[in-house]
């Protein structure tokens, strides 16, 4: 089977698992795992903040972020398809009890116009208190469900710029930040210059198979903590974890620029074929995400993970490809064989 339904598929590799087998442990709630606290510091060095906490997932990650910068009945800014709007179970408004303010952005990135639109314009005329306070800005990098699209450092400039202006907190989710870096050539520490906090993700295309983490200031991180605790991301023994984390990071971001090269074949290939939509101009990193005009999603998933392809549907006609550590360019071409045969589509020109 070659799964190309998200780069969380990824297994450990047995050096991984060495790596694992080997890493010194302790207690992480007690602050006492000398392999957590070595992959916290690893973090925050090169995400260039003072300080970093590990949590279990990406989306704990995200919601800690959130209860730390909000409380109760504040306003926070973001892509109306972001993983924070759409992919955790409505968590901030149960955990942080925030309302979002959702843009409408192109591929899942806005503009500080947008920002300011939904800004309150104070006047003595109008009574104090009556919006939500506005407190924060959310923006994902690379945007998931835009198509792995990459955050332009002239959009990031204007947008963290009227953040602040308006004394708006701003966190980054980049679950994918690896791969923004290793498409653009933009340094990790460069896109998260622009945030109070950034989240990134172990267990995604860099293969590990457990954990994300928040970065920030020391005082943020260390509000951050409270709630990790609070919401049960106390892991005890983690540097096993960690370990694969770690490995991650020595080993296998280096080679996120080939995912990124077969998510840019794979979508020109689909973008030849008959009874397949593409917009190119989306697909900025390893993920690819493409209509198919003959039958629905489903029908079309269904029979390509017949053949040995499985891929996620999306919508009615959508279907999400995701390229990553266990996937080879012979995989790539079977992928492209399988789908014509599906569709049958003749080879394009
Ligand atoms: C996967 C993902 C997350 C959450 O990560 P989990 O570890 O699955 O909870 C957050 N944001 C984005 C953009 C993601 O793709």
């Amino acid at each position: 089977m070659i799964d190309l339904r998200s780069d969380t598929v990824t297994l450990p590799t047995p050096a991984m698992r060495e790596a694992m087998a080997r890493a010194p442990v302790g207690d992480d709630v007690y602050h006492e795992d000398p392999t957590v606290l070595e992959l916290e510091a690893r973090v925050a060095e090169l995400l260039g903040k003072e300080d970093a906490v590990y949590v279990p997932s990406g989306t704990m990650s995200n919601q800690i972020a959130l209860r730390t910068h909000t409380e109760p009945g504040d306003m926070a800014i973001m892509d109306a398809s972001a993983h924070m709007v759409i992919n955790e179970g409505g968590g901030a408004a149960a955990l942080s009890g925030v309302t979002i303010v959702r843009m409408s952005g192109r591929a899942g990135i806005y503009g500080a116009a947008d920002v300011e639109a939904a800004l309150e314009v104070p006047h003595p005329f109008n009574p104090p208190n009556h919006a939500p306070r506005a407190r924060i800005v959310c923006v994902e990098n690379t945007h998931n469900s835009g198509g792995g699209t990459i955050w332009p450092l002239a959009t990031l400039t204007a947008v963290a710029e009227t953040a602040r202006r308006n004394g708006l907190a701003l966190h980054m989710d980049g679950a994918r930040l690896w791969h923004a870096s290793a498409a653009s050539g933009v340094p990790e520490r460069t896109f998260a210059e622009f945030f109070d906090t950034v989240s990134v993700c172990f267990s995604k295309g860099l293969g590990a198979p457990v954990g994300s983490a928040l970065s920030g200031s020391r005082a943020l991180i260390t509000r951050a903590r409270r709630f990790k605790q609070m919401y049960g991301g106390g892991f005890r023994q983690a540097g096993i974890l960690a370990a694969g984390a770690l490995h991650a990071l020595d080993h296998h971001r280096d080679r996120l620029g080939e995912d990124v090269t077969h998510a840019r074949l794979f979508a020109e290939a689909l973008a030849g074929m008959d009874g397949v939509a593409v917009d190119l101009a989306t697909v900025q990193s390893n993920i690819v995400r493409f209509e198919v005009t003959p039958m629905t999603a489903g029908d079309f998933v269904d029979r390509c993970r017949d053949r040995g392809v499985h891929m996620l549907p999306g919508g009615h006609h959508g279907v999400r490809a995701v390229m990553h550590l266990g996937v080879e360019r012979a995989d790539v071409d079977t992928a492209l064989g399988v789908i014509r045969d599906v569709l049958g589509a003749d080879e394009g020109p």
